[in-house]
């Protein structure tokens, strides 16, 4: 055992350049001044090189968290792993958040509790190393990669749990000849917290989503310092939550069984402990199995998918605020008008089974929220999304602006609004029978085969005969009507299903050859709104085209 002042000389040895005490951390770091209830909450991110779709669900629980209780929504940015890190990485995660609208109180480049990138608070961490290993709950650890490998040998043959504790954490107890021996020699250190908990003991944890949860106590001696001098992500947590003054830490799953190296942590450090929320990371079904989204199997668990085919961004926070909380669906079905902001997101009503992504919903979501928007807006969105991705289109959309208006008007006013567009990238779809150049680009679809050839070119110089640009919807129909009934094409339909055998088809066949003639689609909006929006001349045109 080694004496206090040993260890106090030993912390200075270990740490010569460290001047500063944790009683100088918090002082310049004071405690916030916060009304009860106010919450300062933080998004963590590690610069991987992209944004997983699970960080724009993490960071949305932070961003309405702190809005709803008035509180902080920090961002740290967690660049302690040199190995992972890629360049550029932590500008993707800052400017995809802020483009799906998620923005942040204190970040890398502004907040009084800076510096908010891990790796420039390398000297913090020391400060509180020294004064951990000062007071014997940490200490310089110098076994080798082989040796650890040893001990997990051996553990294994004593068919005992493996890992750097108890008896097996050799360097725990070294004296302080043993200690500077090593340190003259140069060899390289890590340094361990000296754990005191006992296994076998077990206590009872609250999550804020996952409720009341056991666990056994931590016994481990974990890395705290690497050998490099960085912060492992056990040392670093409690230390920048509790010095920016963080009072509820939301993350992912995957980090819940570490709740009991950071309690003891906390602890050891002499911290009062913050309260944690475990939301479940996002999950897709895949053969009847869930299992996380991953950036190797699913294109979409990178946010730049959504970005790339111009989802709405807000309809994809929607999404997720119906997965968090399954209240929200009824709340927009009552609130159609409200921004997704003003509901209220509660961590109790997290659904705990795990949080199911399901690109087919997700849709759904989509459609609704843009069958919500007027023609212009969606007009601005496809236009914004345009700007980014196709110059082409762009230069369309400018030139023809009241057309392109005009045409995502169509079934967007009434009751029966139009669902059919999902993204911006559908624009394309939306456009392409209106604008001749890329009309002539489609595929036709087949006609009906019940038609007669000879029928074809006669509904359609029937239609020509009486058109009317001016016509109501019911008189353009009722003319539609007249030609099937003429022709043997009923619009009565009951007659139909009693003797079908005794028409040659239904009205529906009739329009279905007007609309193949005019948009080369077998599905398209209301036709008698295509055809006002196409305009006579066109109109006449595609349709006398489709004769020859
Ligand atoms: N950097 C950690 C991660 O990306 C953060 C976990 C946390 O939020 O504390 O997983």
């Amino acid at each position: 055992m080694r004496s206090k002042e040993e260890n106090s000389k030993l912390a200075q040895l270990l740490f010569p350049e460290i001047k500063e005490t944790p009683k100088d951390m918090f002082v310049k770091y004071p405690r916030r001044d916060l009304q009860s209830g106010q919450l300062v909450v933080r998004f963590a991110p590690s610069p991987t090189g992209y944004l997983h779709l699970g960080s724009v669900y993490t960071s949305l629980i932070d961003r309405r968290l702190a809005d709803q209780t008035n509180g902080v929504c920090i961002l740290r940015i967690e660049d302690t792993d040199k190995r992972r890190e890629v360049e550029g990485g932590v500008d993707l995660i800052i400017n995809g958040l802020s483009d799906f609208g998620i923005k942040f109180d204190e970040s890398i480049n502004s907040g009084n509790y800076g510096p908010y990138l891990q790796s420039e608070r390398e000297d913090i961490y020391k400060v509180f190393a020294k004064d951990m290993v000062s007071r014997d709950v940490a200490y310089p650890c110098f076994a080798s990669p082989d040796e650890l490998d040893d001990i997990r040998k051996k553990q294994e043959e004593l068919g005992v749990r493996t890992g750097y504790y108890g008896n097996f954490a050799k360097w725990r107890d070294a004296s302080f000849e043993d200690i500077m021996k090593q340190l003259d020699s140069g060899k390289e250190f890590v340094i361990r917290l000296r754990s005191t908990g006992n296994f076998e003991e077990k206590f009872e944890f609250d999550d804020k989503i996952k409720g009341r949860c056991t666990f056994s106590e931590n016994d481990m001696d974990l890395v705290l310092l690497k050998s490099d001098g960085l912060p492992t992500y056990h040392f670093a947590h409690p230390i920048d939550d509790t010095l920016m003054g963080v009072n509820l830490v939301i993350r992912t799953t995957e980090w819940f069984p570490s709740i009991p190296i950071h309690l003891e942590i906390f602890e050891k450090l002499q911290f009062e402990q913050i309260d944690y929320a475990h939301p479940s990371p996002l999950m897709k079904m895949d053969n009847g199995n869930k299992r996380k989204l991953s950036k190797r199997k699913d294109p979409e668990a990178d946010a730049r998918y959504f970005f790339n085919h111009g989802y709405p961004t807000v309809a994809i926070l929607e999404y997720f605020l119906n997965i968090m909380n399954s209240n929200f669906s009824d709340w927009r079905r009552e609130n159609p008008e409200k921004e997704y902001t003003e509901f209220e997101l509660k961590l109790k009503k997290f659904n705990r089974a795990g949080a199911l992504f399901d690109m087919t919903k997700l849709e759904n979501v989509c459609k609704e929220y843009v069958a919500r928007l007027s023609a212009q807006e969606v007009y601005d969105h496809i236009f914004r999304w345009a700007q980014k991705y196709d110059s082409e289109l762009v230069k369309r959309m400018e030139e023809n602006r009241e057309y392109c208006i005009k045409i995502l008007n169509i079934e967007r006013e009434g009751d029966q609004i139009r669902k059919d567009i999902v993204k911006w990238e559908d624009a394309y779809d939306q456009f392409s029978i209106f604008f001749d150049d890329m009309y002539e680009e489609l595929d036709r679809a087949a006609l009906p085969e019940n038609i007669e050839k000879e029928d074809v070119k006669k509904i359609i110089d029937m239609f020509l005969d009486t058109y009317d640009m001016g016509d109501s919807t019911d008189v353009w129909f009722s003319k539609i009507k007249d030609i099937g009934n003429e022709l043997g094409y009923t619009s009565d339909y009951k007659a139909f299903n009693a003797n079908p055998e005794e028409f040659k088809g239904k009205v529906g066949d009739v329009a279905m050859v007007l609309r193949i003639a005019l948009t080369k689609k077998s599905k398209t909006p209301d036709l008698h709104q295509v055809m006002r929006v196409l305009g006579k001349e066109k109109v006449e045109e595609r349709l006398r085209k489709f004769m020859i």
